[in-house]
């Protein structure tokens, strides 16, 4: 992938950046101790919501299972009940017995040989082990390893975009290209600006009846834009003024 240039997208998309930390302040993601704890808990968190996972990493703690060496003493028949909580366990102690495999084989259980490798032959290889996506090998890379790689979720897409900056087909790929073609390699930017993503997709930018009015891009989304002068002019009387959202002034 190429280096960052400055453009007007670099501008739109920090700008975006900036609204969201005064927004909603710092994040602190990841939520977890050390990095094998967050690369756990990234391939738990698949279909199912953090709270979930929070309660089969507090199990495995409980047991002292949250070292690769601990855990990776275990088979995934023995691993499944103690991340029951999570949802799918059986599917997912086969993946997290998967990636032990391969994390104990290749860097016998140690981030910090990982971060030595290139980043691009190391999301190969973590793309390579059976049931680990795009998205959770970048989680790894990111909040674990400490690489500079832009994570997208289903959140992402959908901000996005109704922010018009890609179209209903654009794929993990294009849409991680776009940000990392326009904004530096920075490991704690991509860090909180994918938690920043999050927290909006999941408090305001709703997949159904977003809070548009709520929210601090709206006077830079179309979509936002549209559900502000629907709401206003399906109101009886409709409303004629200044929006009281976005503030553009509708003439009724
Ligand atoms: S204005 Fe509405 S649609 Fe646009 S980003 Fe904000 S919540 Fe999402």
């Amino acid at each position: 992938m190429s280096a960052h240039v400055d453009s007007p997208l670099t501008r739109i998309l920090m700008g975006i950046f900036t609204r969201l930390s005064m927004a909603f302040g710092p994040m602190n993601w990841w939520p977890g101790e050390t990095p094998f704890e967050v690369m756990v808990g990234a391939i738990l968190t698949q279909n199912t919501s953090w709270r979930n996972v929070e309660q089969a990493i507090a199990a495995l703690k409980a047991d002292g299972l949250l070292t690769p060496q601990t855990l990776g003493r275990l088979s995934a028949e023995e691993i499944a009940p103690r991340i029951r909580s999570a949802g799918y366990y059986n599917i997912k102690a086969r993946r997290l017995r998967a990636f032990l495999d391969d994390f104990l084989g290749r860097y016998m259980g140690e981030v910090e040989r990982m971060r030595e490798v290139e980043t691009w032959l190391l999301r190969e290889e973590l793309l390579a082990i059976r049931g680990i996506g795009q998205e959770t090998a970048d989680s790894i890379l990111l909040y674990a390893v400490g690489k500079p790689v832009f994570v997208v979720d289903a959140y992402t897409l959908r901000i996005l975009e109704r922010l018009g900056l890609i179209d209903g087909t654009a794929t993990y790929d294009q849409t991680q290209r776009l940000f990392m073609d326009a904004l530096p390699r920075d490991v704690p930017l991509y860090n909180e600006y994918h938690a920043l993503l999050v927290r909006l997709g999941h408090t305001l930018c709703r997949k159904r009846h977003p809070r548009c009015q709520d929210c601090p891009l709206l006077d830079l989304c179309p979509f936002g834009q549209r559900v502000c002068w629907a709401t206003l002019l399906s109101t009886s009387p409709p409303l004629s003024g200044a929006c009281v959202f976005c503030r553009l002034y509708i003439r009724v």
